[in-house]
């Protein structure tokens, strides 16, 4: 509570600074969303335009210390992956609150769905419209320009104030917040984490919890032939449907806990994704490729399931003749413990959320994940908050304004002694 009253008497003055640079914020905003940042991975270029442009804003911004650690990657642009820290505030021993965001965006996707040109953004009804605009740009730009009101009002930042702008969080994190981690000499243990990047309308959730993303491709090999004599061959596509059906029945039934930290509450097990196996319908097919997403509760270990999938696969394997060959396409090993509610990092937004909306947030788990988890997994508490209307990875993405300058609000009074 002591946060809530000293930080009160400088929102007034917040407000109207966020007034006032409305304009600037939205024009900086769209000449950012206009650089496309996708990883290789996703058929990109990478994320080193992006990068400089931000690199070059901070520095005419005159103020803060600007480091730059590049990830060699040779499919990229440039030959690497970006990364930028920004600091405000005292000498590198204080704790520093750290916000981190993400530079990369996902790919258009079916440009068909989409009614605008996705980098060409644009405002219309309260709303910026282009792709990336919630996912990460929302928080990008408002992180940024709460450091930025921060200095212009000459408000005394709360100890060390840091800001990281990521490459590499939509594919795998590998070239982005792994390797800054990896790095070490950037961040420390009783730092306070805010990754902005996940959140529901209602504005009123702090994610302090993640379950794990086990992301598994299966792999069918029975024997083509005609499709008048499947006697004589072995039909890989019936044998993928049955086995992905008992799979996903017999995973729900073996991890059935509800969590109600959660939302939702349960493990989920979903078959996605289907690779196509022939064009002709008038053969059997020898081979069926198909693909799960399952969100792990961290009261199960990931080995555990790891274990059951392999045991339905070998019995599966044997019963049926065929070869089944199952690999994981997600990092198994980030299955990180909840922040503690308690910690400082949640308290502080907690306050700094009940002071701009007058409201009491929710502490809860979801099922997507974060940079967050490769700071929980070195135990170091995250709060993830963002106030979105699901727009991520969709066509047509937009984000809303006012809920960026809300965001804006809550930051500057976060980062605010
Ligand atoms: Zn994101």
């Amino acid at each position: 509570m002591e946060k809530v009253s000293k930080t009160a008497p400088s929102l007034p003055k917040i407000e109207r600074w966020i007034e006032d640079h409305k304009q600037e914020v939205i024009d900086f905003f769209q000449a950012m969303l206009a650089i496309p940042a996708i990883s290789p991975l996703s058929g990109g270029q990478g994320e080193k335009k992006k990068a400089d442009f931000l690199e070059q804003y901070l520095k005419a911004l005159n103020f803060g210390t600007i480091e730059r650690y590049d990830a060699p990657d040779p499919t990229a642009e440039g030959g690497i992956r970006p990364n930028i820290i920004f600091y405000v505030g005292q000498k590198k021993t204080i704790p520093t609150l750290w916000f981190i965001c993400h530079l990369d965006i996902v790919p258009v996707g079916d440009r068909g769905a989409w009614t605008f040109d996705p980098y060409k953004p644009f405002v219309k009804d309260g709303k910026l419209f282009g792709r990336g605009a919630e996912d990460n740009g929302q928080s990008l730009v408002a992180t940024l320009f709460a450091i930025k009101c921060l200095h212009n009002l000459g408000l005394k930042p709360v100890k060390r104030v840091g800001i990281a702008f990521v490459a590499d969080e939509e594919t795998q994190s590998k070239f982005g917040i792994e390797f800054l981690l990896k790095r070490g000499g950037i961040f420390s243990e009783t730092d306070l984490v805010v990754v902005p990047d996940a959140g529901f309308a209602e504005g009123n959730f702090i994610e302090i919890a993640e379950k794990t993303i086990l992301w598994m491709k299966i792999e069918v090999t029975g024997q083509q032939t005609h499709g008048s004599t499947p006697e004589l061959g072995l039909n890989a596509h019936r044998i993928g449907m049955q086995f992905a059906i008992e799979l996903d029945k017999q995973l729900h039934r073996k991890y059935p806990l509800e969590n109600p930290l959660f939302k939702p509450p349960t493990c989920t097990f979903e078959p996605t994704k289907k690779e196509t196996n022939q064009e002709n319908i008038n053969a059997v097919p020898g081979k069926d490729v198909l693909y799960f997403d399952c969100r792990i509760l961290p009261e199960y270990p990931i080995k555990d399931v790891l274990g059951e999938i392999e045991r339905m696969r070998a019995i599966f394997e044997k019963a049926t003749g065929s070869k089944i060959a199952i690999s994981f396409l997600s990092n198994l090993n980030l299955q990180a413990p909840p922040t503690p509610a308690n910690s400082p990092v949640v308290e502080l937004l907690n306050a700094a959320i009940k002071n701009v909306r007058g409201i009491d947030p929710i502490l809860g788990g979801v099922g997507g994940g974060t940079c967050g988890a490769y700071f929980r997994i070195k135990g170091i508490p995250v709060a993830v908050y963002e106030r979105t209307d699901g727009q991520a990875h969709k066509p047509n993405e937009y984000c809303v304004l006012d809920w960026l300058f809300e965001e804006l609000k809550i930051f500057t009074l976060m980062m605010q002694a």
